[in-house]
C-alpha cells in the first residue's frame, strides 16, 4: 500500500523534528497535498491510523490541506488555476503550460508537547 509508505515516511521526518526538540509527544500534523502527488487524501488518512501506532505520534491529529493546481502560461504569463486532466491557460487556452504548485507533498507544520 503506496499511502502507508508515505505515512511512515512523514513519521520518520516527525520523530526526527520531535527528537530534536525533546518532545515527548506530537499533537498535530499539517500537511500540504496536491492532487498530482500521487497520494489519495482517504487512503492517506486509513494508513495514518495503522501507521501511527506505537509512536510519538499516536495521539496526533492528522490535518490535510488540499492544494490547487496552478499553472503559468508560456505564451502569455498568465497564472491560472487547472484540473487534473485540463492543465491550459484559463486567459488564453494555451496548453503549453508550467506547473507551479499541485504535486506536492510536504510536511509543512507539527505541534509538539513536552
Ligand atoms: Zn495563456
Amino acid at each position: 500500500m503506496h499511502e502507508l509508505s508515505v505515512c511512515q515516511s512523514i513519521l520518520s521526518q516527525v520523530e526526527t523534528v520531535a527528537e530534536e526538540n525533546s518532545a515527548t509527544t506530537v499533537s498535530l500534523i499539517h500537511l500540504q497535498i496536491g492532487p498530482l502527488s500521487g497520494v489519495e487524501v482517504p487512503l492517506l488518512k486509513n494508513a495514518w491510523t495503522i501507521a501511527r501506532a506505537d509512536t510519538l505520534a499516536s495521539e496526533a491529529e492528522l490535518e490535510i490541506e488540499e492544494m490547487p493546481i496552478t499553472i503559468r502560461c508560456s505564451q502569455c504569463g498568465q497564472v491560472s488555476r487547472a484540473k487534473v486532466n485540463r492543465m491550459i491557460c484559463g486567459q488564453c487556452g494555451e496548453w503549453r503550460t508550467q506547473l507551479i504548485s499541485g504535486d506536492e507533498m510536504l510536511l509543512r507544520s507539527i505541534e509538539l508537547e513536552k
